[in-house]
């Protein structure tokens, strides 16, 4: 069976942490392939770039073996990681679904939708991100081993953009001109 891995996210914009978690997970043949899963919009808050502004970017850094997973933005509203995972195995039988996200997410963890249900039919892998714990850790996830943090965040590259920084060793290029080209987070 193919090993999928999702990588879920808001990905505004996309950074080097999130292509370093996806090369990870290749490199160490812990999956086939990762696909990257834009959350959708926000009915009400208008906090995150458009879907569609949010896509662009993450195409600019695909690499092989890695593609974006649509189904989240078609989605109304929010939605479920679970039902999401559920959905995806039915629609591709012959893939096998596992999910990843950074240690920030394990405090909140307990508040997602049928997480248990969801850890037991699915693999979660946890990529180490500074200055959040391993913990708590639950049965079914699997802690990526020999990793290097990366200390960026996306709430940083907006930080820096807004403020005339540089964004060299946090974005890739190609993302930081599409971000100039359309004047995003100013
Ligand atoms: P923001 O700063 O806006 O909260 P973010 O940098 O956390 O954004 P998201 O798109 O929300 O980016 O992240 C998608 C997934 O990638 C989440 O599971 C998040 O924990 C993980 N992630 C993002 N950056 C890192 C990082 N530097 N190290 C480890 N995991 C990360």
């Amino acid at each position: 069976m193919t090993r999928i891995t999702l990588l879920g996210g808001t990905f505004d914009p996309p950074h080097l942490g999130h292509s370093r978690i996806a090369q990870v997970l290749l490199e160490q043949n812990l999956a086939d392939e990762v696909w990257f899963l834009p959350v959708g919009e926000h009915a009400f808050e208008k906090k995150a770039s458009p879907a569609a502004v949010r896509i662009e970017m993450l195409e600019r850094i695909m690499m092989p073996k890695t593609r974006i997973e649509f189904y989240e933005v078609e989605q109304q509203g929010m939605s479920i990681t679970y039902e999401t995972l559920c959905a995806l195995s039915e629609k591709y039988t012959d893939y096998q679904f596992s999910f990843v996200i950074g240690s920030d997410n394990l405090q909140q963890f307990h508040l997602w939708h049928h997480y248990e249900e969801m850890l037991a039919r699915f693999t979660f892998f946890v990529y180490p991100r500074k200055g959040y714990d391993l913990n708590p850790l639950y049965p079914g996830m699997k802690v990526l081993e020999g990793v290097e943090p990366v200390t960026v965040s996306s709430t940083q590259v907006r930080d820096s953009v807004r403020n005339n920084q540089s964004t060299d060793g946090l974005i890739k290029p190609a993302v930081a001109s599409y971000i100039q080209h359309h004047n995003l987070y100013r």
